[in-house]
């Protein structure tokens, strides 16, 4: 590890505009236990707040003022033009404190400060933009009827939004949820990932202060089975929105049952990525490189199994690994590539994964353990000869391990691609367009990247298919989420047509 600890790096001056409290209905409050949880820095494993802890209580205080906004507040009953110059303003002020931003995010988080300015504050930016001009763009239909009947539909704001996050994208996924949720009209409460609340918080603050009115958008820090669990199962929540595990993606989806609450789910992934035999190995070594370790491999959609023509295995194997001990470990404020993963539940199910491939009969061509004295960093790992049945090759690891397979022919490996139960996104790199758009239209993927991986953009819709989840996010496919279709009819004194 290099420079364990950025010497200009203090945890106090970073977070020293956050105010660690629960946002509800405008005020930042302390939790009714009065209870607060320690957050760490992943670089040091130090304590560096403590934050309000909420727990079913708050929950309660926060959907009644969600509730509350949503019935008779001025937010749903503003025109979508309004809705989108306040979502625009928020915009602005987070693009204008950027950098307090990306440094917040990298502190709580532990990825590379240039990852979080270049990718994420900048497409928090972008998001909250690209919906804030959808705000005045939803409308319904004018149906054609069978009967001397006018009918139309109004897709009206769903109500009250519960939306719960992961830490691996702190910002972001409160973007993904929070942004199309307003440009519909609904009401917010956000439970953060109990690692990384600090950045959203910061946010709370900037949207009161672009306009957003309070009780629209509530934030509380806390934990799953606590305050995630109560805010998925509330009475007062109309729609229940997701991104996690697919273990507790299913908890959520029982929590929401009870009062049949609409659901959406962005959960687990095991992606495969599919190298064909006449790709440029130089190029498709790095694509591959990145599509799983980028973000440490804490990624959902993460090309975490990597498929290799037979024809080129060897040398792709081999530039993999030299690749891989070029990426830098060290401190995420510094130059490295690959900082700490997020916590210490995160680096021992890493370190198992990595000891699970090796008892397994995988063969481990670099790293395979902790790196460094202190924090919760790792080694950038690659293992080859990796069977479609060792856990490593089956299960979502959320980390820096690479694992390469052999394939010969076409049907198998799509057969093999499509055999996990994740169906969250894949890559395809190839030269030949009709095995692009065999493989593009026979894999059972939510996402299929063609000569490319991690392409986001605002218009792209994402999501999963079978475990990976249900629902879009991003694009004007994320508004579905969020809308109802109400169905008006009338009689007509005149034959319409
Ligand atoms: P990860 O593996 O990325 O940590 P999790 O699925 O464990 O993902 O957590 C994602 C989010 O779900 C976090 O905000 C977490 O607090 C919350 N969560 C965890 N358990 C539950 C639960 N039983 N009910 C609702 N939310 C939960």
């Amino acid at each position: 590890v290099e420079s364990p600890t950025a010497r200009d790096v203090d945890p106090a001056q970073i977070l020293r505009n956050v105010r660690p409290k629960l946002l509800i209905d405008g005020d930042f409050v302390d939790a009714a236990s009065g209870k607060t949880f320690p957050v760490l820095d992943p670089r040091t494993e130090d304590v560096v707040a403590q934050v309000a802890e909420a727990d079913a209580a708050d929950v309660d205080r926060a959907v009644g003022a969600a509730r509350r906004a949503f019935d008779s507040g001025p937010w749903r009953k503003m025109s979508g033009r309004q809705r989108g110059k306040v979502m625009a303003r928020m915009a602005d002020l987070l693009e204008q404190r950027a950098e307090e931003f990306a440094r917040i995010e990298t502190l709580d988080n532990g990825k590379p400060l240039a990852e979080s300015r270049a990718f994420d504050v900048t497409a928090v930016v972008s998001h909250f933009r690209y919906f804030a001009g959808w705000a005045d763009k939803i409308s319904g239909k004018t149906l054609q009827t069978n009967g001397n009947m006018f009918a139309y539909t109004l897709h009206e704001a769903i109500g009250v939004a519960g939306q719960i996050i992961p830490w691996n994208y702190p910002l972001l996924m409160l973007a993904w949820k929070v942004a199309p949720a307003l440009a519909c009209g609904c009401t917010v409460v956000l439970k953060v990932a109990e690692q990384t609340p600090m950045s959203a918080l910061l946010f709370g603050e900037l949207a009161l202060e672009a306009g957003l009115p309070p009780g629209v958008l509530n934030i509380l820090p806390g934990y799953g089975p606590t305050a995630g669990a109560a805010l998925a199962s509330h009475p007062g929540v109309d729609k229940v929105s997701f991104t996690g595990s697919t273990e507790v993606g299913r908890e959520v989806m029982r929590a929401a049952a009870g009062g049949i609450k609409h659901v959406s789910l962005e959960l687990g992934g095991k992606s495969a990525a599919i190298i064909c035999p006449d790709v440029d190995l130089e190029s498709v070594v790095d694509d591959t490189h990145m599509a799983l370790f980028y973000n440490h491999g804490q990624n959902c959609c993460a090309g975490s199994r990597t498929y290799v023509h037979e024809s080129l295995y060897d040398e792709f194997v081999e530039r993999a690994v030299e690749r891989a001990q070029r990426a830098t470990v060290g401190d995420p404020f510094g130059d490295a590539q690959i900082g700490p993963l997020v916590d210490s539940a995160q680096f021992e199910k890493v370190l198992g994964y990595m000891k699970a491939g090796k008892a397994q009969g995988a063969v481990l061509r670099c790293g395979g353990g902790r790196a460094g004295p202190k924090g919760y960093y790792v080694e950038p790992t690659v293992f080859s000869d990796v069977r479609d049945e060792m856990s490593i090759a089956q299960e979502e690891i959320f980390g820096p391990v690479q694992s390469i397979m052999k394939w010969s022919s076409v049907e198998e490996v799509l057969d093999r691609a499509n055999a996990n139960p994740y169906g969250l996104a894949a890559g395809v790199w190839t030269k030949d367009l009709d095995m692009a758009n065999r493989l593009s239209r026979g894999l059972r993927a939510g996402t299929v990247w063609v000569n490319c991986y991690n392409y986001f953009d605002d218009a792209v819709p994402f999501g999963g298919y079978k475990m990976s989840g249900f629902g879009r996010d991003l694009s004007e496919y994320a508004l579905n989420n969020y809308m109802e279709v109400k169905a008006v009819v009338t009689p007509l004194e005149d034959p319409a047509w």
